[in-house]
């Protein structure tokens, strides 16, 4: 547990708390809180869509911590006094999120530390660009309010040099990398600027930015040489920042070995679909003996299936009404037909990492769209397009709709957005969110979804990378599995192609814990709905109700949603 300031000399006693005998009273205390937030991190209140906040930036500074500091346990201490009976579930739930966040970010301050060997944390650009890109003002007042947070980065700089000292070499070539996307950024600004006729007045803090930029790529470059601090997590910090984060009802081990479980699972029911298609897709020689190289053979040949490039984005456009249609027809779930979702290409500006994904409104513009981001491959050469076409292949490309829109990320978003709760919109639970999306992969499936022994194989591919990412995650940050057999486990072992394998390789460098939030979340679904259909019989269980109870709930960590669904 974290060590506690003295409450008493941060002057609680002399805050008079909004009364706390009905619901209003939670709801008005979540907002001071929500209010000050944004005050003391203005970086976080662009992000979340506060766009007043937009001339003011976020020093990574020992003052800024300290404050911070003394912040998250001013709340932690609030939070914890409250009573739980004149609340609502929703109102405890909110309340328990908002304590493990206070208690993550106090760990992360105080423990983990990642200001002070991660230099990729002080990244200033997706402020920068979320303010000049997103359409809250009219164009004049959003170059305005960025010529006020670039006169501030310098200091950002100088704060940001000296929070390091242990660094690693992995992040901080990763900040090296994306230096000069912070400079694209600063470009783009003053084009911007240009436009409006402020060249010239913002021209000497845009030339202060870029020289802060170059003094820490130069103070970075100095650092490398003896950088030598180890990437991986090891299992102490890994456990923590695992029950932190995921919020799960077991541990990161107990995960790692369900995942591994699952695993063989998988492989024994993708062998036996592979086994059975041989014949038809590869013809008459004998298959191979060794199960991986089956499997192999013929997921390569049968990813020769897949849309023209050109068409990518219209492929998708036309899926979503049938996707739709299935899931009506099969009475799985409830929809919305006055949200329906806007299938675009995904901006220029926002290109370069994800295939597709979903774009929600921040929580405080509700009036916004969602978008359903598919990238084009017009940019892309013959070769890439191809390998990008076989990975979303005739099958994969149909479970990708699945998982981002209908009935995953879209569709939970829209039931999360009925129950209007901020705390879990702008803090919801990461392995609820995405474990909800690998559920529905499986749900679709189990309802006939494109039924056949293909889709059959394909699905096992995707799931398979799915629990392949939780065992990497945990064998890389706490096993200490090296770079070979990690790119083992990925291409032979999950029939991944060398380029996602060694993109794999490089996000579990950089990040930890993440990778597992997918299987997580599914794995502790899955078994609340085996749970409840064991109780109900199977006569007494509904599938659709099951699920509209489920996303009612919001995005909070599963296992406070199973607490409430077990109790009746
Ligand atoms: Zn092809
Ligand atoms: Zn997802």
């Amino acid at each position: 547990m974290m060590k506690r300031r003295d409450f008493a000399a941060l002057g609680l006693g002399a805050v008079a708390l909004p009364a706390l005998s009905h619901d209003a009273g939670f709801d008005a205390l979540a907002e001071s809180f929500l209010e000050a937030l944004w005050k003391l991190d203005p970086d976080a209140a662009v992000a979340a869509g506060r766009f007043e906040f937009a001339p003011l930036i976020t020093p990574p500074s020992n003052a800024q911590r300290r404050k911070t500091g003394s912040f998250l346990n001013l709340w932690l201490n609030r939070f914890e006094r409250l009573p739980d009976a004149p609340l609502s579930t929703s109102q405890r739930m909110d309340r328990t999120m908002l304590l493990a966040k206070l208690r993550s970010d106090l760990w992360r301050l105080d423990v983990l530390k990642e200001w002070s060997w991660n230099p990729a944390e002080h990244n200033p650009a997706g402020p920068i660009d979320l303010i000049l890109n997103t359409d809250w003002a009219p164009e004049q007042a959003r170059v305005k309010a960025l010529h006020e947070r670039l006169k501030k980065l310098p200091g950002f700089y100088a704060a940001a040099r000296a929070s390091l000292s242990n660094v690693t070499r992995e992040h901080t070539e990763l900040a090296l990398q994306q230096a000069p996307g912070v400079l694209a950024v600063l470009d783009d600004v003053e084009s911007h600027a240009q436009q409006l006729g402020l060249g010239s007045l913002m021209r000497p803090d845009l030339d202060a930015a870029r020289a802060a930029v170059a003094g820490y790529q130069a103070h970075l470059n100095k650092l490398l040489p003896t950088a030598r601090r180890p990437w991986r997590l090891g299992a102490a910090l890994y456990e923590t920042k695992f029950a932190h984060d995921i919020q799960s009802a077991r541990s990161a081990r107990e995960t790692y070995e369900l995942a591994l479980a699952r695993r063989d699972e998988v492989l024994a029911s993708m062998h036996a679909q592979a086994a059975a298609l041989w014949p038809s897709v590869i013809g008459a020689e004998p298959p191979p003996a060794d199960r991986f190289a089956l499997i192999g053979l013929v997921i390569a040949k049968l990813s020769e299936r897949h849309v023209k490039r050109e068409r990518f984005v219209d492929e998708v456009r036309a899926q979503i009404p049938q996707l739709e249609a299935w899931v009506r027809d099969h009475d799985l779930l409830t929809q919305d037909p006055d949200k329906p979702l806007a299938v675009r290409e995904t901006p220029v500006y926002q290109r370069g990492v994800a295939v597709a994904g979903i774009e929600p409104p921040g929580p405080y513009r509700p009036q916004d769209k969602t978008y359903y981001n598919v990238l084009p491959l017009d940019d892309l050469s013959a070769e890439a397009a191809e390998s990008s076409l076989r990975e979303y292949n005739h099958w994969i490309l149909q479970i990708l709709n699945i998982h981002e829109a209908i009935p995953g990320h879209y569709t939970q978003l829209v039931y999360a957005n009925r129950a209007p709760s901020k705390v879990k919109a702008l803090f919801g639970n990461g392995a609820m969110v995405e474990g909800w999306a690998v559920y529905g992969e499986r749900m679709m499936i189990e309802s006939g979804y494109g039924a056949s022994p293909e889709m059959t194989l394909m699905y096992g591919k995707l799931h398979l990378r799915t629990v392949t990412n939780t065992l990497l995650d945990y064998s890389v940050h706490v096993l200490g599995m090296n770079e070979a057999d990690a790119l083992d486990l990925l291409m032979r072992q999950a029939f991944q192609t060398e380029r996602e394998a060694r993109g794999k390789w490089r996000r579990v460098q950089l990040t930890s814990v993440q990778l597992t939030s997918y299987f997580s979340g599914y794995s502790e679904i899955y078994a609340l709905r085996e749970r409840l259909k064991a109780k109900a019989g199977p006569a007494g269980f509904n599938l659709k109700a099951f699920h509209e109870q489920f996303l009612g709930y919001g995005s909070a960590p599963v296992r406070l949603i199973a607490a409430e669904m077990l109790k009746t």
